[in-house]
């Protein structure tokens, strides 16, 4: 291909050689006959031929140029002043003196060398064919006679075809084209129309000439000018066709430049066919005196510009081109913009606007490859789920929960290693991918590190948060499994991890499907029990350690459904917090509680204390709040107790604080509930309107340990002292009891006094009034004795 194109290069200037020499050859012998005759020439008639010397060059200057990308066709007009020299001096002056004009008039244009020599070569052969053409036409008739009118159109008609076909022969061969591919038939027949009909100008001349008043010549200026002035214009607006195509066509195929290095290159492309033989390049450097340029300016890169020069040295670029090129710059500007916004919008769709991350449809895409790369390595997935997310978005507040949530973000991508793929697959659950991996250890060595990286405290606008995480982990065990099964596994086991205590690692084990299916049977049966208002109360008495006496109780839920049996409310109370019912099921069993409280009232006739439980997420449910206003201003015989757990307490978010302040002013005591577990605080105390403090079952039941006693007895003391009230939990035996009555902590609550008990039996507990706490002191007797 290479070798091809040097020897079509090398034909073609040995043509260009070929064709000067030819032309040359044919002038030389003429020209020395036309000076060696000058001598015995009038000197009017030398006067002329200098005239049409000059003509020459003028009208040389003023071609039809059809142009085309391997270079332009170009058609001169000044043949007319070879026929008016042929008419009215013969073919051998004539001749010689066109050759003499049109050596200088081609030779001297600004363009490559090539060109010069080609163009003088071929017209001055064309200008012998015409001289001979004619002469023979017009054989012995008169010069100008209608014969010699046609012999001249004829003649003119052969120089106009020949030299086209030469001149677009030599550029199809250089360019490895076809002719036919070089001519545009229609431009050729306007200007072969145009070629003959100036041509026939010079007739005219010689007609005009041979008048009584041959100043009559002068005239004829006037239609030559115009002529020049219109085909000038001609040639002019198809070169600006030209370039209008160019840029037409860069900003047509613009939208398709898919990258910058393809806009970049269709770019420098555009602009070297836009401006015709010219080579462009795009650079950081400005263009130089020879060149011109333009620049590229794109947000967020440096300043290029896009240089064009012409491939032959010599030619000068006009306004149009600079115009034309700033054009194709601002195609190139917009279509970098386009790229950026492009590139911008798959940024977003691929990655999770808060944290950074992947998202959970890269991940997905990511596993799938490396599920499909390894057939036989190993994958593993580690689908982590922080623990307490949803109490700190509740609690403090979404911006903290946002703050909290990137901060993890950034503490997972610090556990993983650089070939590992870390997204968040949903609000507070991240996915983390672990290719190519040796054995199963190593994921448990990195699902380590989540563990213990996320449990340190983070540093949020609201003070410090600390969250636990549990982790699932799954491997690609089953050649079957796809990217969701496995992603599926994983969140499976951390499920099972939530389940077995939360904070922890599960590994996905088969069996774990079962208890996943069973999660999701319990939250459809949860649906159905809380659509139709199935879940019941049950009610424990809370006791007077000293008397006896039955002071209230606690309303406790329960839910038997027909398939499952007994469920624990731990479990789906968790499950209708997970399915966000927690709220109508937390009015629904205010409404249930309170109704027995009223029955409980009535049988006792006197008011009782009722304590219920409100959830985390139940504390900011304004219709919640709304009912327990309406309840505790109705019936002042029941005397509600709105437990809730410490976390609650905690929070410092304005929103928070403010719900709970409204409860209290709704006309409730608040109490805290587990009291002793999981924080260390008791600051909120002081903050906050608490009523009673009901310490967990754990102190109770290891009263015996020496730090579970000195807990109990410094929260009796603390709580007298800021006349709080102190229940305990868990009361199961009797020394239990003593000892907590010895520790002045005056209400309990236990399986010592009673279970929660459905309503009819609490009736009969509270009927009777109180509960016999004389085992407690015979014991101690018995104990003395
Ligand atoms: P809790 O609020 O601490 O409720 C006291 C739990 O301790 C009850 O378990 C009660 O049956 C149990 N208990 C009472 N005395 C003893 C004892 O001597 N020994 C032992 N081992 N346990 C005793 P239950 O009813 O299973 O409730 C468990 C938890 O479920 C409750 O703990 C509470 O957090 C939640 N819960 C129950 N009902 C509701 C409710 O209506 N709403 C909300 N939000 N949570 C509820
Ligand atoms: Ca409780
Ligand atoms: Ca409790």
């Amino acid at each position: 291909m290479a070798a091809a194109r040097v020897s079509r290069a090398t034909v073609a200037v040995g043509l260009d050689v070929a064709i000067f020499v030819a032309g040359l050859l044919a002038a030389v012998p003429f020209v020395l006959l036309g000076v060696g005759r000058a001598g015995d020439m009038d000197p009017g008639r030398l006067w002329i031929d200098v005239a049409a010397i000059a003509l020459v060059y003028v009208m040389a200057r003023y071609p039809l140029t059809i142009p085309h990308e391997s270079g332009d066709i170009v058609i001169g007009f000044e043949t007319c002043v070879l026929v008016f020299l042929l008419l009215t001096g013969g073919p051998v002056e004539a001749f010689a003196v066109w050759s003499i004009a049109t050596a200088i008039a081609n030779g001297t244009q600004r363009k490559a060398w090539r060109s010069r020599i080609f163009n003088v070569g071929i017209t001055i052969l064309c200008g012998a064919l015409l001289v001979l053409v004619y002469t023979v036409a017009v054989g012995d008739a008169d010069h100008l006679s209608a014969r010699s009118l046609a012999a001249v159109m004829a003649a003119c008609a052969v120089f106009f075809s020949v030299d086209l076909f030469v001149t677009a022969g030599t550029l199809a061969i250089e360019d490895g084209c076809r002719i036919r591919d070089m001519v545009n038939w229609s431009s050729v027949a306007l200007g072969l129309a145009c070629f003959v009909s100036v041509d026939t100008l010079g007739f005219l001349a010689a007609v005009l000439s041979r008048s009584d008043q041959p100043w009559t010549m002068l005239l004829l200026l006037v239609p030559v000018g115009t002529i020049l002035v219109a085909v000038n214009s001609i040639s002019e607006t198809r070169l600006a066709q030209l370039r209008l195509t160019g840029l037409l066509e860069a900003a047509t195929h613009a939208p398709d430049w898919s990258d910058d290095d393809q806009i970049e290159r269709s770019l420098v492309l555009q602009a070297q066919r836009t401006l015709r033989h010219t080579t462009a390049e795009l650079r950081d450097e400005p263009p130089a005196p020879h060149e011109i340029g333009a620049a590229i300016e794109v947000e967020g890169r440096p300043v290029r510009h896009l240089v064009v020069q012409h491939q032959v040295s010599g030619r000068v670029f006009d306004e149009r081109d600079r115009a034309a090129l700033e054009a194709l710059t601002a195609v190139g500007v917009s279509a970098y913009n386009r790229r950026r916004l492009s590139d911008e919008m798959t940024y977003l769709a691929r990655h999770d606007a808060l944290t950074g991350l992947n998202n959970r449809a890269v991940f997905t895409d990511r596993l799938g490859q490396a599920l499909e790369n390894r057939r036989r390595g190993l994958v593993a997935v580690l689908y982590a789920d922080l623990d307490g997310f949803k109490e700190v978005n509740d609690l403090l507040g979404h911006r903290v929960g946002d703050q909290l949530l990137s901060l993890a973000a950034q503490r997972i991508m610090g556990c993983i290693r650089e070939q590992d793929t870390a997204a968040r697959l949903g609000g507070d659950e991240f996915g983390i991918l672990l290719d190519d991996l040796t054995d199963e250890s190593q994921a448990h060595v990195i699902a380590a590190r989540v563990l213990e990286c996320l449990g340190d405290p983070f540093d949020t606008i609201d003070g410090q948060v600390r969250v636990r995480v549990s982790v699932g982990v799954a491997f690609n065990d089953d050649p079957r499994d796809t990217a969701e099964i496995l992603i599926n596994s994983a969140d499976t086991a951390m499920y099972v991890a939530k389940a077995r205590g939360k904070g922890r690692v599960e590994q996905f084990h088969p069996a774990m499907r079962a208890a996943e299916l069973d999660r999701l049977e319990l939250e459809a049966a949860l649906r159905d029990a809380v659509r139709d208002d199935r879940i019941t109360v049950h009610y424990q008495p809370v006791v007077d350690l000293v008397t006896g006496a039955v002071d209230g109780f606690e309303a406790l839920a329960r839910w038997h459904d027909p398939q499952l049996g007994q469920v624990p409310p731990d479990i789906f109370i968790a499950a209708a917090e997970r399915i966000g019912l927690i709220r109508q099921l937390g009015r629904q069993i205010l409404a249930k509680a309170h109704a027995g409280g009223r029955e409980l009232a009535a049988a006792a006739g006197r008011p009782v204390s009722l304590g219920v439980n409100l959830s985390a997420l139940q504390v900011s449910d304004d219709t919640l709040a709304e009912e327990v206003r309406l309840l505790a201003e109705s019936f002042a015989e029941v005397q509600l107790i709105l437990e809730l757990t410490e976390g609650v307490m905690l929070s410092n978010d304005p929103v928070t604080v403010a719900a709970i302040e409204g409860l209290k002013s709704a006309g409730v005591r608040l109490a805290i509930d587990d009291f002793g577990v999981g924080y260390s605080s008791v600051g909120y105390l002081h903050r906050l309107p608490v009523d009673i403090l009901k310490i967990d079952k754990l102190f109770v039941s290891e009263l015996h340990d020496p730090r579970s006693h000195a807990l109990v007895e410094g929260v009796v003391s603390m709580a007298r002292a800021m006349e709080l009230t102190v229940v305990t939990e868990g009361v199961e035996d009797w020394s239990s009891a003593r000892s907590l009555r010895d520790l002045h902590c005056d209400l309990a609550q236990g399986f010592l006094f009673s279970r929660p008990v459905p309503l009819e039996q609490a009736k009969a507990l509270i009927v009777a009034g109180h509960i016999d706490v004389s085992p407690m002191s015979a014991e101690v007797g018995a104990g003395a004795f």
